[in-house]
């Protein structure tokens, strides 16, 4: 079974999934985080990642690769481990602006989809039920209020010690959501044969087994 999640940033996508994954026993594979990787590579190439020229120069020699340790995924960029680096508030505006390239999409999207083929996968992103995954089983587009989903990313950012404030998270929020919807190419926003999920008032425990029973209505994968 592909199960696709979407949703704009800080609706608990990978929280909600990864917990997801383990119920069902299947693979969470965060494509954010991918973005993320080649957002990080311009970052510290020097390169203005508003400038696609820039961040195209660099593309042939970026290579991201994940692995999955005690069901965890861990990203790397040419080889390095760059899980922690990549949740830095900078490179999460660094991906969004990346990820409006569609070079950068095609080479991440042949990635992901070659991940799902070979086995049963829970999939976040913003574009996975509409453009990688057409085909996916169940597609849930994950969504809540922006003040809940600044208030979600603040409490994530300040236990890992990034020093930042409520203000600034809900402007690079907006600016994200903004950027995401926009672009172009594979634009976040729901597929049409996509269950619409608001869980501003549900915990992340109550997404996850609202989407494990979707699942298991669907009659083709057996709860752990
Ligand atoms: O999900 P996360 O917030 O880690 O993603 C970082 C950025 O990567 C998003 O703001 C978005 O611009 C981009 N992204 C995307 N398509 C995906 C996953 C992430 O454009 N499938």
């Amino acid at each position: 079974m592909k199960i696709a999640v979407d949703g704009p940033a800080g609706a608990g996508k990978s929280t909600i999934s990864k917990e997801v994954a383990k119920k069902l026993g299947i693979i969470y594979i965060d494509t954010g985080a991918m973005y993320r990787a080649i957002g990080l590579a311009a970052v510290r190439h020097g390169i203005d990642t508003a400038d696609a020229e820039g961040v195209k120069s660099i593309l042939g020699e970026v290579e991201v690769s994940i692995s999955h340790e005690g069901g965890v995924q861990q990203i790397f960029l040419n080889g390095e481990n760059v899980s922690e680096e990549i949740r830095l508030p900078e490179i999460s505006v660094a991906a969004s602006n990346v990820a409006t390239i569609p070079e950068v999409r095609l080479k991440l999207v042949e990635l992901q989809r070659r991940l799902a083929a070979s086995c049963d996968v829970i999939m976040d992103g913003r574009d996975i039920g509409t453009y990688v995954l057409p085909d996916a089983e169940l597609k849930i587009f994950l969504t809540a209020s922006v003040e809940e989903r600044a208030k979600r990313r603040l409490r994530e950012l300040l236990e890992k010690g990034v020093d930042t404030d409520f203000e600034s998270v809900r402007a690079d929020m907006e600016y994200r959501d903004k950027n995401d919807s926009g672009r172009e190419f594979a634009p976040l926003k729901a597929a049409e044969d996509s269950i619409i999920l608001d869980n501003t008032s549900l915990t992340a425990e109550e997404s996850a087994e609202e989407i494990c029973r979707l699942a298991h209505d669907r009659g083709e994968v057996a709860q752990k």
